[in-house]
């Protein structure tokens, strides 16, 4: 390849799918370059951070307009082989701007052009000062001990990252240090030695289901296999994950963990620090760029050797990854519902195949799509069917609330319930799915209701702080004093949210603690951390939230858990409803009876004569689901079909509709010229629906539209959307509009 001719193939942060051209720097030896590096090159009038993607020889642009890339920021590629193929894939699958697929998958200021260098940390040891009567002390400070077990534990300390995921870096860090009792000293965070000591605690006695399950998990060590692991709430799954992972470690791999959003509590994290010598990295959304960038350095380096984190951490690059964990793969968090709409599920799994080794999608609940995955022979499944320990699983009851009077949303039957077990000495936890204190504001007089002003929503009744709130695009207003239709100061909340059964509980149970976790309870880093605590210290109480309640928890404690209502997921116009209702019900009811205590479950429903409702009570989630699944086939939708949705929204109501009919007529004459494709008969056939108006038509005063195209053949969907994009992307309505792909949708409308 001769000096002048080389082209760099340039991926920047444009909502084009498509390489830039450029030539190499001004007195750069091409030699020293390679894909995966980052430049800064010019683009219109500003200056932009591009990956290379390829180095060529020729290009098709005339020499005159070829332009030189300004600075190579890399001595060696940023983006190692591995994380290059995986976005390449994306680009491809999700037809997504290659460009704007490295903006996701790198931490921001990698982005901007900073510098990844292995960075220096702060690491805490105990200092000599401390001696058995500081160990006295510390039996009154639960979290310093905590901190000091931790320093014993890592021979070179234990790093200022490490407490800070484990929220132990405030107060208690501080009265160490101050007392003298933890010396703090910088290092560098480089890659050390492995140690030779992969457990730092002993793992548990496994019961035969989990053995088995570790069994199968190790024999599969270094070649694919995609193991669904279902077993049920409790059954010890976390287990099985820990055991595993010991294995890679001990092979001298390292561990990928992806964890839905709200499921990366401090316990979580803890569980995988005290099992190990090996360094662990957390990455999730609360992370300053700062923070992100060093975590991801951290695993790129090798220095970190189990990588746990949300969906993004599907992109950290790490070295000699040996096994991959999906925890909850059925979490509707794992899908990015907006910019690239990836599914870090599927994503994981690809990435074990490119690497050759296993991965686990674990989940009490798991998805239609990968129990359909297991009846085709492309996952294996391992069942846990029984509680782990002493445990045993919970009971389930229905309360027909038809016709009876009802406390703020609350039956007699239940509130008795709760009041038997506060006296008992257990914990309650109250599950309703909707936040603030009501959704509904209402006039009596002539029935006016307070509307979003931006969105086709109700807006949600708060008290704390009071204020009518859009929980679509978050716009609030006061309360307004009477009804502005007819000026009656009669103005009625109707409906329950959490602030309101909160307050009606607190009236209720005028001594017992309560604690409420919602979104709007949960603001600030450390509040989930703080309301975990303060349950896991056992005491009777009742808990009240919403989802964030519901899920991955362990409180050995409760022992009844109340689900306020249950029917909104009969009838959703999302096909997914009904799964997606099964799921969270039994999620919940799994937080109740986890230890030595038996648990029970009480839904209040208007349906309690509803065949799917009755089926998850006596029949459980693994057989609704089969059902469930028998109904898809025959309704010839997901996962029997695939599914690509093309969004459009606009500030005004035309163009959106336009792009997509015209979008519609190009899909039509492309199926037209190309009848039958290779595959030939049904298996290519692509119907499409709409274009339609979204369910929430106008939100955050955009007007939204969507075209789905179905059909047997990914394939064919994908030749499909080779058609369109381009189109697309040339036509004058879409520069107006926001437009979107949305390949394998989980939200549907
Ligand atoms: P899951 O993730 O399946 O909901 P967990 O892994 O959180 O379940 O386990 C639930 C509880 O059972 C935890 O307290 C855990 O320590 C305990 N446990 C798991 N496996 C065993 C075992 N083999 N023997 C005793 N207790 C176990
Ligand atoms: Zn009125
Ligand atoms: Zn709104």
């Amino acid at each position: 390849m001769s000096f002048a001719n080389t082209v760099l193939k340039v991926a920047l942060p444009v909502p084009l799918r498509r390489a830039f051209d450029y030539l190499c720097p001004p007195l750069t030896d091409p030699a020293n370059l390679g894909p995966g590096m980052r430049v800064a090159v010019p683009f219109g009038n500003r200056n932009l951070v591009g990956i290379i993607i390829e180095i060529a020889d020729s290009t098709n642009l005339s020499s005159q307009k070829l332009k030189h890339a300004t600075e190579v920021l890399d001595t060696k590629p940023l983006v190692p082989e591995e994380l290059m193929r995986l976005c390449h894939w994306c680009a491809t699958y999700y037809h997504h701007p290659i460009g704007e697929v490295f903006a996701t998958a790198l931490p921001a200021q990698l982005r901007q052009g900073k510098i990844a260098n292995a960075k220096q940390e702060l690491y805490y040891r105990l200092a000599a000062d401390f001696s058995a009567e500081s160990e006295k002390q510390l039996q009154r400070a639960p979290r310093q001990a905590e901190i000091v077990a931790l320093a014993r534990q890592h021979e070179e300390g234990v790093s200022a990252h490490a407490l800070k995921a484990l929220g132990l870096s405030g107060a208690p860090l501080k009265a160490l240090v101050d007392k003298g009792w933890l010396a703090a000293r910088v290092a560098e965070a480089t890659p050390h030695e492995h140690p030779t000591q992969v457990l730092a605690e002993a793992p548990l006695t496994l019961n035969p289901e989990q053995q088995e399950a570790v069994d199968s998990l190790n024999q599969a060590m270094g070649e694919f296999a995609c193991f669904l692991l279902d077993g049920v709430t409790g059954s010890g799954k976390t287990e099985v994950y820990l055991q595993a992972i010991e294995k890679a470690l001990q092979q001298g791999r390292a561990a990928l963990v992806l964890v839905p959003e709200i499921g990366l509590t401090p316990q979580t994290v803890a569980r995988f620090r005290h099992r190990f010598n090996s360094p662990v990295s957390v990455l999730h959304s609360g992370l300053t760029d700062t923070e992100r960038l060093h975590a991801w350095s951290a695993a790129a380096s090798d220095t970190a050797r189990i990588v746990i984190g949300t969906r993004s951490s599907v992109f950290t690059p790490i070295p000699q990854l040996g096994i991959v964990i999906v925890d909850e793969e059925h979490d509707l968090s794992f899908k990015q519902q907006d910019g690239m709409r990836y599914s870090a599920r599927d994503i994981a799994i690809l990435r074990a195949r490119h690497q050759g080794i296993p991965i686990v999608l674990g989940s009490a609940t798991p998805s239609l799509e990968s129990l359909h995955n297991v009846t085709t022979g492309r996952y294996r499944k391992l069942t846990l069917s029984e509680r782990a320990g002493n445990a045993s699983a919970p009971k389930l009851g229905l309360i027909d609330i038809r016709s009876r009077p009802l406390q703020e949303g609350m039956s007699q039957p239940l509130l008795e319930a709760i009041k038997f077990e506060i006296e008992a000495g257990n914990q309650v936890l109250v599950f309703l799915n909707r936040r603030g204190f009501a959704p509904i504001l209402m006039c009596h007089e002539c029935g006016w209701m307070a509307d979003c002003a931006n969105c086709d929503t109700r807006l949600t009744l708060h008290m704390q702080p009071r204020q009518l709130r859009c929980h679509h695009c978050d716009a609030q207003q006061r309360i307004p004093s009477a009804c502005p239709n007819c000026t009656s100061p009669e103005l009625t909340a109707m409906g329950v949210g959490t602030e309101r059964s909160e307050e009606a509980i607190r009236r209720i149970f005028p001594d017992t603690s309560i604690v409420r976790i919602d979104r709007d309870t949960m603001r600030g880093k450390r509040a989930m951390a703080e309301r975990l605590a303060q349950i896991n210290q056992g005491k009777s109480c009742i808990l009240i939230g919403t989802q964030m309640l519901a899920k991955g928890h362990h409180f050995p404690n409760v022992t009844l858990v109340a689900i306020l209502e249950a029917d909104s997921g009969l009838f959703s116009s999302d096909f997914r409803g009904i799964e997606r209702m099964a799921q969270l019900i039994t999620q919940v009811a799994g937080r109740s009876g986890r230890a030595h205590k038996p648990g029970r479950v009480l839904i209040q429903t208007h349906q309690a004569d509803h065949p799917l409702i009755n089926s998850l009570i006596h029949d459980g989630y693994a057989k609704l689901a089969a059902n469930l699944l028998e109904e898809r086939r025959q309704a010839e939708l997901p996962p029997f079909q695939h599914w690509v949705i093309v969004r459009a929204e606009a500030t005004d109501e035309a163009t959106p509709m336009r792009l997509l009919r015209q979008t519609a007529g190009w899909a039509n004459q492309y199926l037209q010229d190309n009848p039958g494709n290779d595959k030939g008969g049904d298996s290519s056939e692509i119907a499409s629906f709409g274009p339609l108006p979204a369910l929430v038509y106008r939100r955050n005063s955009r007007y939204r539209n969507l075209l789905i195209f179905q059909s047997a053949s990914r394939t064919a969907l994908l030749q499909l959307l080779n058609h369109l994009c381009p189109l697309l992307e040339a036509s004058p309505d879409a520069r107006k509009v926001r437009w979107s792909i949305d390949v394998d949708p989980q939200e549907c409308f």
